[in-house]
C-alpha cells in the first residue's frame, strides 16, 4: 500500500493534548447532532434499528454510511438489539456493495471524532487499486476526482435495493 504523495514526506512535530477534548457535535456544549437534525444526507434504507445514507463530495461510488436509530455515541452503547443485528446487516451491506462489480474489497471504518452519534463507513476499494489498500483507501477517497453526488446516491440506491 501506498500513500497518495511522491516522498519525500517529513513528519509534522507532535502536538501537545488537548484535555479535556472539546464536544463532538452531538455533545453536550458541542454544535447540534447533524444525524438527528437531518442535517445529513437523506438515508436510502432504513430498517428497525439503523439507516443507510450515500456520502456527498466523495470519489468512491459504493461508499455508504450507517447509523443508528438511537442519538448513542458508540458500540458500547448500542441497545441490546441493535447490537445483536449490526454484524447480520453489516454482512448483508458488504455483500450488496460487492454486488456492484468492480469493487476488490469492502472496508468498515468507525472513527466517531467529528459526530456522537454511531456512524460506521463502508467503503469500496477499487478492484486492483492495490495502493489503496488497509488504512490507504480514505486518504487515496481524499485526493481522487470527486464524481457527482448523484452518482454516488445512486449507487447507495443500488446497495439498498440488495438488502
Ligand atoms: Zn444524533
Amino acid at each position: 500500500m501506498e500513500l497518495p504523495y511522491l516522498e519525500p514526506l517529513t513528519i509534522r512535530p507532535l502536538a501537545d493534548p488537548v484535555i479535556p477534548e472539546p464536544p463532538r457535535r452531538g455533545e453536550p456544549g458541542g454544535e447540534p447532532c447533524g444525524i438527528c437534525t437531518h442535517q445529513a444526507t437523506p438515508a436510502v434504507w432504513e430498517n428497525e434499528h439503523f439507516t443507510l445514507h450515500p456520502p456527498v463530495h466523495g470519489s468512491l461510488p459504493g461508499a455508504v454510511w450507517l447509523a443508528s436509530k438511537e442519538h448513542v455515541d458508540s458500540f458500547k452503547d448500542l441497545s441490546r438489539e441493535a447490537a445483536a443485528a449490526f454484524g447480520p446487516l453489516i454482512a448483508r451491506v458488504e455483500q450488496a456493495i460487492l454486488g456492484l462489480g468492480g469493487v476488490g474489497r469492502v472496508h468498515l471504518y468507525r472513527w466517531g471524532d467529528g459526530g456522537a452519534h454511531f456512524h460506521v463507513w463502508l467503503l469500496p476499494r477499487p478492484l486492483g487499486m492495490l495502493q489503496a489498500s488497509g488504512a490507504m483507501l480514505p486518504i487515496w477517497e481524499d485526493v481522487l476526482p470527486n464524481v457527482t453526488d448523484e452518482e454516488l446516491a445512486d449507487a447507495a440506491r443500488r446497495i439498498a435495493a440488495a438488502l
